[in-house]
């Protein structure tokens, strides 16, 4: 039986840590009697540097619970992202099968049987997907909602309305950890990794207790960081207005011309009409072709893997005996 291990990023979550710790060990317990997952499996808690009493509160379920709950402590605040991949590569070690979820269970614990369920069907990443937003704000809606759009546009494969509610098997997560770039966007990175993967629907909730840990700038920072670390098309499209500019110049040269010839114009108005739109087009020109270098040099040093071989099925040597025996003499006598 596969064994399988929670992953929870907590920052400051004193006011949630005993919730959480409850909702998924009896997750854990229920899933463990219906023989779905191995009879050690365990949360993991990931204290990422807090100031309040999160890590003894971890060290305290844990002396509750020594076989659920396990715990480790960065040495500092690192973010979420970096909280999670760090919980992520440990826990791949010591189990089958990993979850990640917030500690403030907003996402719906009961729907992690639904991804277990999806995992033994075999797929290898299973997305929690919320349904609608119906607790969030107008604002938190349309923002969330614009920012998938804009990925869409710039060539980013996101899961849409997914956070990092999600089930990766261990050679998911043994694929993920090839991935070496510091840039962090984990939700754009899972479907680089391939495999077979499906979607669980929940309605997400309010937060349990105490407050979000995701102020509208980190958000920003997140969106930003999830486009530029994902795509250049920002570079190409400096490239495109620079020729969009220089076209336009060919037209204002035309106009121009014809002005000065029909006699319309202040003296010197020709060439320096001329001269603004043909450089300002040049120098985006140039901008971007550089930029285009850049946009290179970028993704050659993030040094993502190419290819993920899921299977190979080998061809099989056929019984001519005689045939390889005359060959091996061959290569013994060239070298
Ligand atoms: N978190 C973290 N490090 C941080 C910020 C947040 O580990 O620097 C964790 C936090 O404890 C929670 C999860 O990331 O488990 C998501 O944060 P939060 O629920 O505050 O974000 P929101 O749901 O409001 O977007
Ligand atoms: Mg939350």
């Amino acid at each position: 039986m596969d064994k399988l291990a929670i992953v929870v990023p907590c920052y400051n979550e004193e006011e949630v840590l005993k919730l959480a710790s409850e909702a998924l060990r009896g997750v854990l317990e229920d899933l463990v009697r219906k023989e779905k997952i191995a009879p050690d499996s365990f949360v993991m808690f990931v204290n990422d540097g807090s100031r309040d009493r999160t890590w003894e509160l971890i060290e305290e379920e844990h002396a509750a619970h020594p076989s659920r709950i396990s715990g480790v402590k960065l040495a500092g605040n690192v973010g979420h992202q970096f909280a999670l991949t760090a919980g992520l590569l440990t826990a791949k070690d010591m189990s089958d099968v990993v979850i990640s979820i917030d500690a403030d269970l907003q996402d719906d614990v009961n729907v992690i049987e639904e991804m277990v369920d999806k995992f033994h069907a075999g797929n290898d990443i299973v997305y929690g997907v919320r349904k609608e937003r119906k607790t969030d704000t107008l604002f938190k809606r349309t923002t969330a909602q614009a920012f998938y759009k804009i990925m869409g546009i710039m060539g980013v494969k996101t899961v849409y309305n997914h956070a990092d509610f999600r089930l990766m098997s261990k050679r998911a997560v043994e694929e993920f950890s090839k991935y070496k770039e510091t840039n962090l966007f984990l939700r754009g990175m899972m479907p680089l990794i391939g495999y077979r993967t499906d979607c669980v629907y929940y309605d997400r909730k309010e937060r349990a207790a105490g407050e979000s840990k995701y102020p509208l700038k980190k958000m920003l920072a997140l969106a930003f960081n999830g486009i530029s670390s994902f795509s250049v098309k920002p570079i190409s499209l400096i490239l495109g207005v620079g020729m969009l500019i220089i076209f336009v110049s060919a037209l204002a040269l035309i106009y121009a011309l014809i002005s000065y010839f029909t006699g319309h114009v202040v003296p010197g108005w020709t060439s320096l009409i001329l001269s603004i739109w043909f450089l300002g087009g040049l120098q985006l020109l140039a901008v971007g072709l550089v930029g285009q270098y850049i946009g290179k040099i970028y993704i050659e040093v993030k040094q993502r893997p190419r290819y993920n071989i899921e299977k190979v099925i080998a061809a099989e040597e056929t019984g001519d005996e005689e045939n390889r025996k005359g060959r091996d003499e061959l290569e013994e006598g060239c070298v």
